[in-house]
């Protein structure tokens, strides 16, 4: 068994036999020879006089041993299965619903939003009218925060688990199979909300809950016989209230559930201060940073460009943060007050916005005025950081902003280029508007990008703050080995929210590893 790369010209869709051709040359041996093949990861090369599709392929010759192909483990049917509750139905509960499905265990989810077709008319409000349902909005209701996003699926954190086991799912869910390929696969808000919603049906099919409406306020310990359960409460329909009881709760609410680490630190179970990032969203016109990472060379057939950005200023990092190719700006704020920014995209990539979060870590060792606040520190700074922009411009949701060059050398704009934030943006001179230490830090940083990507520092890139909600400022502390809380037994803290995954495929992975440890 060998892997090789074969490259085409990246406006060819290669049939299986022009892959093979190639695979056999490489390989020195003949087409017929070839047993089996399976293209691993497909990547775009600008880097030369065009544009080339590179496919990093597996080839077996006859008489080798042929790899089983990956198969999802089947759900069962779990209707007389033991209970499990799971609190949040984003990637990191649905995952672990559907693992639970796996092993027949039965998954009784409690969401505080509503259902993913509803939840859309609360984020249109959001962006049009600037109301914010404190239970359904860009980070809360069926599916979490990756539902209205870019649907990246890439990640890092491939040590933590098999991700075929999350992508082969979204497939089998409805996502395109080129998600198993790509080398940098991503859905589109356009799409997910259907795949959310099959996950859903798949899991009330097999037997398993699903609640909406349902935001968890109180989780007590309680006495069953000679065993020790969780009573979880929670509003049901907004105005009354629900039980519910398991031996065994899965906690995956999500980085922006402040209440629920406000009950933590109530009930004085134990909850650890956690650094985050914090900075701005960059937007450029699609077409400059198509030019800059494609050499001048982009046509229409091809994707729309991507970057990833890092630097250090001030002995910290700063880099740029989920990356949106043809998005768009939300606002992403949880409660009334705030103003937070994030970025999504459809399928298409196709607005001429590319817009990206450009941040810089803030550790707790950088908040001494926030001391007292004990856990919730950095917690209290973020949410500080997001009221004072609201309360700055007369309590809306417009963004302050900046034009790229203007905000490095300390001048006000006097004009801003046009935006895809719905709500709107004003002149604002940022260093006054982010903390001291982070504005330093980001007008260091963007001249340095421009070494990187030549054109990235430019007059027509407009800075936009806040960028907050880039991991939870809070850990939930659990034991590494059984996974559950350090002193809560048969509580499993999980995904974003406790601090030990970011994103939708490391979320929905840490999902699936607590779930198989109960
Ligand atoms: C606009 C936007 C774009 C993004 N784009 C990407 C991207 O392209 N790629 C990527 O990898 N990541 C992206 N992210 C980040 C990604 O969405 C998160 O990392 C991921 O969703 C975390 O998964 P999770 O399941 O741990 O938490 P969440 O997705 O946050 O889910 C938590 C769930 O818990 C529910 N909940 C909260 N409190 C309670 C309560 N008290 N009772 C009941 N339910 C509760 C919430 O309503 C929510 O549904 C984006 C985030 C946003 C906001």
């Amino acid at each position: 068994m060998k892997e090789v790369e074969v490259s085409f010209e990246a406006r060819e869709s290669p049939s299986r036999e022009q892959i093979i051709n190639k695979c056999a040359i490489q390989c020195g041996v003949q087409e017929k020879n070839i047993s089996y093949f399976e293209v691993m990861r497909k990547s775009l090369d600008a880097r030369g006089s065009g544009i080339l599709a590179k496919y990093r392929v597996r080839v077996a010759v006859k008489g080798e041993q042929i790899p089983e192909p990956f198969k999802i483990i089947p759900y069962l049917d779990c209707a007389k299965g033991e209970d499990v509750i799971i609190i949040g139905a984003g990637p990191a509960g649905l995952f672990a619903a559907l693992t639970l499905l796996q092993r027949g265990k039965r998954p009784v989810i409690l969401e505080r939003g509503k259902d993913v077709h509803s939840r859309k008319f609360d984020t249109a409000k959001l962006s049009r009218e600037q109301i914010v349902n404190p239970n359904s909005n860009y980070c809360f209701g069926e599916g979490g925060a990756g539902t209205f996003s870019d649907g990246k699926l890439y990640t890092r954190s491939t040590k933590k688990g098999d991700i075929r086991d999350v992508l082969y799912q979204f497939v089998k869910f409805g996502a395109d199979p080129s998600i198993i390929i790509d080398a940098h696969p991503h859905i589109g808000s356009d799409k997910l909300p259907s795949i959310i919603e099959a996950m859903r049906n798949c899991i009330i099919e097999h037997g398993g809950e699903v609640h909406f409406n349902s935001r968890v306020f109180d989780l007590q310990q309680i006495k069953v016989g000679n065993n020790i359960k969780w009573r979880v409460v929670c509003h049901s329909d907004i105005v009354s209230t629900s039980e519910y009881v398991a031996a065994s709760v899965i906690l995956a609410t999500g980085h922006s559930a402040r209440d629920i680490y406000q009950l933590f630190y109530d009930k004085k179970w134990d909850l650890q201060a956690k650094g985050f990032a914090l900075g701005v969203r960059a937007e450029h016109p699609q077409s400059l940073i198509n030019n800059i990472q494609y050499h001048k060379k982009w046509q229409p057939y091809l994707p729309a460009a991507e970057y990833y950005l890092v630097t250090q200023a001030e002995n910290r990092g700063v880099f740029s943060f989920c990356m949106c190719p043809g998005g768009i700006l939300v606002p992403s704020a949880t409660e009334p007050g705030e103003v937070v920014l994030n970025g999504m995209s459809n399928s298409t990539r196709s607005s001429k916005w590319a817009n990206a979060g450009i941040v810089t870590s803030v550790e707790p060792e950088d908040l001494p005025d926030y001391e007292k606040y004990g856990a919730l520190k950095v917690l209290k700074f973020q949410q500080d950081v997001e009221r004072k922009i609201y309360s700055m411009n007369g309590g809306n949701l417009r963004a302050p902003a900046q034009r790229m060059d203007d905000f490095v050398r300390g001048k006000l704009s006097v004009t801003l280029p046009p935006t895809s934030y719905i709500p709107g943006a004003y002149s604002a001179m940022l260093n006054e508007v982010l903390p001291g230490f982070v504005a330093r830090r980001l007008q260091k940083a963007f001249p340095e990008f421009d070494k990187k990507m030549r054109g990235y520092y430019t007059s027509q890139s407009l800075l936009l703050a806040v960028e907050s909600r880039t991991s939870s400022p809070v850990r939930i502390p659990r034991d590494p080995e059984s996974l559950q809380h350090i002193t809560l037994k048969n509580l499993y803290p999980c995904g974003e929210g406790a601090g030990y995954s970011g994103g939708i495929v490391s979320s929905a992975i840490d999902g699936i590893n607590v779930a198989k440890k109960i």
